[in-house]
């Protein structure tokens, strides 16, 4: 199935930001869309905002982090539309911090969110996609995943992982099912909220000052969903034009 209008779209991470701005992008484009983050209330009033525009939207809670969440997440949208056409990877948390202040329970968090919550995406979505014989990932990776920066090792070493399970991917199942990185620059959303370093906090708020709003990335993504099924849209990035 080409295009948008009619594709069963699953969104991690639907609850704000990046996630937010697709689902509702989507859903206007005729998508059904799938949302899944921890904070229910969010993805109610996004499921209620988008039906009432007319749009097809469920919600469920999950925990990316936890295999049997992701999973039921997928199966949730398998039982309430029969079938998965995409599934965006797209939770992720930055709490940045250089190495030396320690911070060793935010590397592990930024480890399980965003090299194992797609994983995880990956696991459930890819027998389901292979019997149906089509589908497309889409995993959020960023410009941290081409280049590292101070206080952004374990973040960006979480992202360059993206980028490696994508291309595997790619490679190991191109021909059926599409893979799409997307790589946003500096972006509004409530990402650099969980930064608790005040060094990192200070850096990242100077780059907020040139951030690109949600929706120029939810474009992005929209774009690598609508080709034709023979083309395989592999990587976007997409930054402000004021980036360093
Ligand atoms: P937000 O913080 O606004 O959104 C992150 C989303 O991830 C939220 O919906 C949050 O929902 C969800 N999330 C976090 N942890 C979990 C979890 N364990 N299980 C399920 N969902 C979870 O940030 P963005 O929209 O910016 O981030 C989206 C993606 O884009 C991320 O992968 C990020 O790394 C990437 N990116 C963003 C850039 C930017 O400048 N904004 C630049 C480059 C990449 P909840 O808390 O409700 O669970």
């Amino acid at each position: 199935m080409a295009g948008i209008k009619g594709k069963v779209v699953v969104i991690t991470g639907a609850s704000s930001g990046i996630g937010e701005a697709t689902a509702r992008l989507l859903a206007r484009q005729g998508a059904h869309v799938v949302l899944g983050a921890r904070r229910t209330d969010k993805l109610e009033e996004l499921t209620k905002a988008i039906t009432a525009e007319g749009g097809s939207a469920r919600y469920r809670q999950l925990d990316v982090t936890r295999r049997e969440d992701m999973e039921a997440f997928v199966e949730f949208a398998l039982g309430a539309f029969g079938r998965v056409d995409v599934i965006i990877n797209n939770a992720g948390v930055m709490p940045l911090s250089k190495l030396d202040a320690l911070k060793v329970d935010e590397w592990n968090r930024m480890i399980d969110v965003n090299i194992r919550g797609v994983l995880h995406g990956i696991a459930a979505g890819l027998p389901l996609m292979k019997k149906q014989g089509s589908g497309q990932f889409i995993n959020l990776s960023s410009i941290g995943g081409h280049a590292v920066s101070p206080t952004a090792a374990v973040y960006c070493a979480t992202k360059f992982a993206v980028m490696a399970i994508s291309e595997g991917l790619r490679q190991e199942v191109g021909g059926d099912i599409r893979v799409t990185v997307i790589s946003p620059g500096v972006t509004t959303s409530e990402l650099a909220d969980t930064i608790s370093d005040p060094l990192a906090r200070d850096t990242m708020k100077e780059f907020r000052r040139i951030a690109i709003p949600a929706d120029a990335i939810a474009r992005a993504i929209a774009y690598s969903i609508e080709q034709p099924d023979d083309v395989d849209v592999s990587e976007i990035i997409v930054r402000p034009t004021a980036s360093p």
